[in-house]
């Protein structure tokens, strides 16, 4: 590459002649030209020329003292050196100080052109070299700005996501706005719900006069532009005006956009006496952190709105005197409300912490067990230390967990108490008087011969009394039973009292033609007592007979089934309607069923045996199927 400027030093200009016309200009090089070192160094210092041919014997300053005032003024260029023929010493001084090449006087002009290209190949070299380092160091430094902006912007982003109050979001935003476009000041405007208007939410570096109150009304504004447009904004026209007073160079206004909700505020950067203008790749962050504004906001408004309807859930939750709990999926305490924690005497950090470890009541603990895999309501009655009695109801809850709600129904269980109570009164007090009136009915026919309408008016009577009689019995039993009298336990073998029940039906069931089978198995011992579980067997048995039409059969099973002893009467009688199953063992409960019009009863049985039963920790139930038949099968644990 020629063109280079050479600068030559010799006081000769015979010399400087032959290396002008014959050497450098034709070669293309530009040259200049001094004529003694003083003036040559001077050349150096403003013309900065590429290459120096340097003579070394001159007037005044040598070529040698010329390189030592070169080294001492830390100018660097390349430099040939023309000495005279027999001074190769001075060649090899000129060496130290920094000398490329050089040329013994006379040279031929091939000679010089050749150091003259290998000097300047070095030179350019070096020259391509810097400019190599300079591109690079360029990319390195743009490199590293788009690394900072992409920090900038990944750690807005995460801001955004995480938790963070919508102030200090927004603060942040700004900031970032300002940093990554390197503006004087930014501004983040909100959307007032109530007037449109675009109120000052954050801002940075701006000036408390501008940023107090900073309102901007859309109407005619750039701001109530991009509002419109959804499109960000570019202003460099030198006299933007903000509001009112507040006028800048250049602004950049970035629209925060959500899809559904529109424009919800602008972002804005400006620059009030910086006159570097705004760029579109400055356009583009703003845009990106608007967007990540814009979910912030968002974020933050979803979030007030569920927290509201939390609140206001929790406020019920927290002033209802029903208990309520409301568990994880897998039965953790989520919530729990005063009414709960007071009932079942929570600890105060129950939340959090497994219901079954908490909550000590068996019965719930039995709910907590069964409603995995049940995944349907569950009942339960619950009575706490506290004496009160609470209907408990666990629910699972899509989404949620699963909710426990206790009604207390302490009252309700103590309205039935002493409804029992005076049942249990009255059938006692009215005992003697029907013994009495029994006596004199059964006397009736000694005193006087009855003719046949009086004895048959008598014998109706003596019917009724021995059902009220019945009643009373069954009503007094009941009693006691619930009130816990005559429950003496003691152990023993149920089959045995099963073995008597059967042979005491034997006969009644022999009148109905029906097959009455006891299908007997040696039972591990139970404790229990006697005469009530007999009376369980009694009830059952002669009900099976009682709803089985004549000719049919009734079953009596009974198995040993992990650690419990499983009791079945079966029959292929009436059948209960599904409706009326749910009840049948609530007292004075009688289904009514085509052709048991006649059947008599007091809808006292299933009640005793269903009091029975619980009092010894068992269960009853009942399958049944109208027109099929009946199974009752109870439950009692074993001894051990
Ligand atoms: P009741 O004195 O009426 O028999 P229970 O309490 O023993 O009273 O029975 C309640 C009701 O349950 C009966 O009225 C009857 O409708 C029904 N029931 C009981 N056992 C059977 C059965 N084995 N088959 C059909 N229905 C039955």
């Amino acid at each position: 590459m020629a063109g280079e400027r050479i600068l030559v030093i010799d006081d000769s200009a015979e010399v400087r002649q032959v290396l002008r016309d014959m050497i450098l200009e034709p070669a293309g090089y530009r040259v200049l030209e001094a004529s003694d070192g003083a003036e040559g160094l001077r050349l150096v210092l403003g013309e900065k020329p590429d290459l120096l041919i340097l003579d070394e014997q001159m007037p005044g300053m040598t070529g040698v003292q010329v390189l030592q005032a070169l080294k001492e003024q830390e100018l660097s260029v390349p430099v040939i050196f023309m000495t005279a023929h027999g001074s190769e010493g001075l060649a090899v001084q000129a060496f130290r100080l920094g000398v490329r090449d050089y040329v013994i006087k006379p040279f031929e002009p091939e000679e010089m052109a050749r150091a003259i290209e290998r000097a300047l190949e070095e030179v350019r070299l070096r020259r391509e070299r810097d400019r190599l380092v300079e591109r690079l160091e360029e990319a390195n430094r743009r490199l590293e700005r788009q690394l900072q902006e992409l920090n900038t912007l990944y750690s807005i982003g995460r801001s955004v996501t995480s938790l963070l109050n919508l102030e200090t979001v927004l603060t942040r935003v700004v900031e970032a706005a300002v940093f990554l476009t390197r503006a004087e000041e930014g501004i983040l405007l909100l959307a007032e719900p109530e007037t449109g208007d675009l109120v000052l939410r954050a801002a940075k570096d701006l000036e408390e006069r501008q940023a107090k109150g900073l309102r901007i009304r859309v109407q005619d504004s750039l701001a109530g532009q991009v509002m419109e447009s959804g499109e960000p904004l570019l202003a460099t026209t030198g006299q933007v005006k903000v509001a009112t007073g507040y006028l800048v160079r250049s602004l950049i206004y970035a629209p925060l956009r959500m899809p559904e909700r529109g424009v919800t505020g602008i972002l804005g950067v400006t620059n009030r006496k910086t006159e570097r203008p705004f760029t579109t790749h400055d356009v583009q962050l703003l845009s990106a952190l608007a967007d990540y504004a814009a979910v912030a906001v968002e974020n933050a408004r979803l979030y007030e709105e569920t927290e509201t309807g939390r609140r206001k859930l929790e406020a019920v939750l927290w002033e209802t005197e029903e208990a309520v709990i409301i568990l994880d999926p897998q039965l953790r305490i989520l919530l729990c409300n005063p009414a709960a924690g007071a009932a079942l005497g929570l600890p105060p950090d129950a939340v959090g912490q497994p219901a079954s470890e908490v909550i000590a009541e068996s019965a719930l603990q039995e709910l907590f067990r069964v409603i995995k895999k049940a995944q349907r309501t569950l009942h339960a009655q619950v009575t706490v230390p506290s004496g009160r009695t609470y209907s408990a109801q666990l629910t699972p809850v899509e989404g949620v967990g699963y909710a426990l709600m206790m009604q207390d129904i302490t009252h309700l269980k103590e309205l039935d108490r002493v409804k029992s109570e005076f049942v249990f009164t009255v059938s006692h007090d009215l005992r003697t008087p029907l013994t009495t009136i029994r006596g004199y009915v059964d006397l009736l026919e000694r005193v006087g011969p009855l003719n046949d309408q009086q004895r048959t008016f008598v014998e109706r009577v003596r019917v009724s009394i021995l059902h009220i009689t019945d009643l009373i019995g069954d009503l007094l039993d009941l009693g006691r039973i619930e009130a816990g009298y005559d429950l003496e336990m003691e152990p023993l073998h149920l089959e045995g009292i099963i073995d008597a029940v059967v042979e005491e039906f034997l006969p009644l069931a022999e009148e109905k033609q029906q097959e009455l089978r006891w299908e007997r198995s040696p039972l591990p011992l139970i404790r229990g007592n006697p005469r009530r579980l007999r009376q369980v067997m009694e009830n059952l048995l002669s009900n099976a007979i009682k709803y089985t039409q004549e000719g049919g059969w009734i079953a009596v099973e009974a198995a040993e089934d992990d650690g419990h002893i499983v009791i079945r009467v079966a029959d292929n009688g009436v059948g209960i309607p599904l409706a009326d199953q749910p009840y049948i063992f609530e007292r004075f409960y009688r289904a009514q069923m085509e052709g048991t019009e006649e059947v008599e009863g007091t809808g006292l049985g299933l009640a005793i045996v269903k009091s029975v039963i619980e009092r010894h920790g068992g269960r009853v139930w009942v399958e049944s199927r109208p027109g099929v038949g009946s199974v009752f099968t109870f439950v009692l644990h074993a001894m051990e």
